[in-house]
């Protein structure tokens, strides 16, 4: 593959670390916004720049803001008492796309893992059973992923929490909405089962 200039070289190299993008997308992509500098790779650069300047995570739930307060801890009109945990900033993203939750977050930042020595210190479970005594918390989901890394952190945080007297539940496994049963994988339909309500 011919070689661009050093620099151009050493965006593309970049771009491709990007995930979503290998090698030969990221040259593509770095080929376009040469050609629309005005309209892509200028207004592109400041807000990289701008956002790599102010860029922090919200210092009450870790959501990635532009101020210390993010604007779902900082908006008066979401409940304090309800709090949903979740791994990945993506997580509360993904909730937040769907609606229906009023209350705030609490970002973990990944799951529990022996295998890569996450212990509990650095998912910032500490900080969610300080808030939960310091806020007034009454209510705690834990909106976890369905792997066996988020069901043993969810384990993990409903132990840490049990001294609180805080309700702690965790979102229901089982068939998605237009799901057929013939389609589904064992787990799915066993959890299901074991979730069943009452019509
Ligand atoms: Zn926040």
């Amino acid at each position: 593959m011919a070689q661009a200039p050093g620099d151009i070289e050493a965006l593309i190299a970049l771009m491709a670390r990007l995930p979503g993008l290998g090698p030969r997308s990221a040259r593509r992509a770095v080929l376009h916004m040469l050609k629309k500098r005005a309209v892509v790779m200028d207004p592109l650069a400041q807000a990289l720049a701008k956002v790599a300047a102010t860029a922090r995570d919200c210092t009450v739930c870790g959501n990635i803001s532009d101020h210390d307060l993010c604007p779902i801890c900082a908006d008066p009109r979401r409940a304090t008492g309800s709090v949903c945990v979740v791994e990945d900033v993506s997580d509360l993203w993904a909730m937040e796309r769907a609606g229906g939750f009023k209350g705030r977050y609490h970002v973990l930042g990944g799951t529990l893992s022996a295998l890569d020595s996450v212990g509990p210190d650095s998912l910032r479970i500490p900080q969610l059973v300080h808030r939960v005594e310091e806020e007034g918390v009454t209510e705690v989901i834990l909106a976890l992923n369905a792997t066996v890394e988020g069901q043993t952190t969810a384990h993990y945080i409903a132990e840490a929490l049990a001294p609180s007297g805080v309700e702690v539940s965790a979102l229901a496994q089982g068939v998605p909405m237009g799901g057929e049963l013939d389609y589904l994988d064992d787990g799915t339909i066993a959890a299901a089962l074991a979730a069943r309500r009452r019509l």
